[in-house]
C-alpha cells in the first residue's frame, strides 16, 4: 500500500474508457486523463510503477497514480530544472540528479561539452528500466560516456559525496513515499556539503497555486543556508494547476547575472535568453507566499 493509494487511481468509465485520476486533495481538484492503452503497470520495491499511452499528452510515466513526465510537454520541466543551474555556473565540471525517472534532465545537460560528468541517482531501477523500455532507449545517453546512472537513494548519495558537486538537480516526486526524506531539513544540509564552494542546485518546488507549504517549506531551508535563493516558474500543462516553481540557491553565482551566451537553446522549445530571464520574475501572490515564507523561517 503506498500512502496515496486513496487519492489515485485508474477507473473504466460507464462507456468502458479507461481514465487516470489524480485526486489534489488540498485543493479538492480531481485531473482525469484519457488512457487509451495502459502499456505497463507494476509494483516496485518502492512504488507503483506505470507508463500509459493517452489521448491528450502522448505517453507518460505514472508513479503512484501521479503522472511525471509525459512526451508532449516533459521538454518544459527538463528543460527548466537543467539549463537554468548549469547555465549559473560559469563553468560547471559534475552534475548529479537526484531523482532520473526517465533521464530527461541529464539530456539536457549533454548538450553542455564543458561537462566532465553527468551522474543520475534514482532509486528505483525499475523506473530505469521500465523508462527505457516504453520512453527513451538508453542510447539516447548512455552512449555518452559522462553519464553514469546509480541506483542509489539520494539523501544517502548526497551524504556520501561531500563537497563532490558543481550542480545538483534534485527532482523529486511529490513528499510520499521513497522521496520524503528529500523534503526533511537534514537533506539540504546535506544537500549544501555535497556542493563544491561555489556550487549550484535546483530543487523542484512545487505548484505555487496549491503546494504554498512546499515551495515555503524549500525557500526557508535553502535561505537559511545559502546566500542567494531564487524561485523561477514554469507553465506546465501536465500538472494540476499548470504552474510550477523550481527553486535555485547558490553559494555565490546569481542566476540573473547569468551569462546567458552560454545557453544551449538551438534546440530547447521553451527555454531561450528571454524565458530565462523572465521565469525569475513573480507574480505577486508568489512574491508573497516566497516572502512570507522567509519570516516565518524553516
Ligand atoms: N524529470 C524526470 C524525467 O524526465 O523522467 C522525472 C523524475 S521523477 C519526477 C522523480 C524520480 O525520483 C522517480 O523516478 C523516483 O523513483 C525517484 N526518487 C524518489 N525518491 C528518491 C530518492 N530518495 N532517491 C533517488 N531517487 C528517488
Amino acid at each position: 500500500m503506498t500512502d496515496r493509494d486513496s487519492l489515485t487511481c485508474y477507473r473504466k468509465d460507464d462507456r468502458g474508457i479507461l481514465w487516470l485520476w489524480n485526486y489534489v486533495e488540498k485543493i479538492r481538484v480531481k485531473t482525469g486523463y484519457k488512457i487509451s492503452t495502459l502499456l505497463h503497470y507494476e509494483q516496485s520495491p518502492f512504488q507503483e510503477i506505470s507508463i500509459v499511452e493517452t489521448k491528450g499528452f502522448g505517453r507518460m510515466l505514472v508513479l503512484d497514480g501521479t503522472p511525471q513526465v509525459s512526451t508532449k510537454d516533459g521538454f518544459i520541466y527538463n528543460e527548466m530544472i537543467s539549463h537554468i543551474p548549469i547555465v549559473t555556473h560559469p563553468d560547471p565540471k559534475k552534475v548529479a540528479m537526484i531523482g532520473g525517472g526517465d533521464c530527461g534532465p541529464a539530456r539536457e545537460a549533454m548538450k553542455y561539452a564543458g561537462l566532465e560528468q553527468i551522474d543520475v541517482v534514482e532509486i528505483d531501477q525499475r523506473v530505469t528500466e521500465v523508462c527505457r523500455l516504453w520512453l527513451t532507449p538508453a542510447s539516447y545517453y548512455e552512449h555518452d560516456q559522462r553519464v553514469r546512472m546509480v541506483h542509489r537513494d539520494g539523501l544517502e548519495w548526497v551524504q556520501a559525496h561531500k563537497g563532490s558537486y558543481d550542480i545538483l538537480i534534485i527532482d523529486r516526486p511529490d513528499p510520499y513515499g521513497p522521496a520524503k526524506k528529500l523534503y526533511k531539513p537534514e537533506f539540504y544540509q546535506h544537500v549544501y556539503d555535497c556542493l563544491t564552494d561555489d556550487g549550484v542546485v535546483v530543487i523542484q518546488s512545487g505548484s505555487p497555486f496549491y503546494n504554498t507549504s512546499t515551495l515555503k517549506g524549500t525557500v526557508n531551508n535553502l535561505r537559511a543556508l545559502f546566500p542567494i535563493v531564487r524561485t523561477y516558474l514554469a507553465a506546465i500543462p501536465l500538472f494540476p494547476s499548470g504552474i510550477w516553481s523550481f527553486t535555485l540557491a547558490s553559494k555565490k553565482w546569481d542566476p540573473v547575472q547569468a551569462d546567458l551566451s552560454r545557453l544551449q537553446h538551438t534546440d530547447t522549445q521553451y527555454l531561450d535568453p528571454e524565458v530565462f530571464r523572465s521565469a525569475f520574475v513573480l507574480p505577486k501572490y508568489v512574491r508573497t507566499i516566497v516572502d512570507e515564507g522567509a519570516t516565518e523561517g524553516r
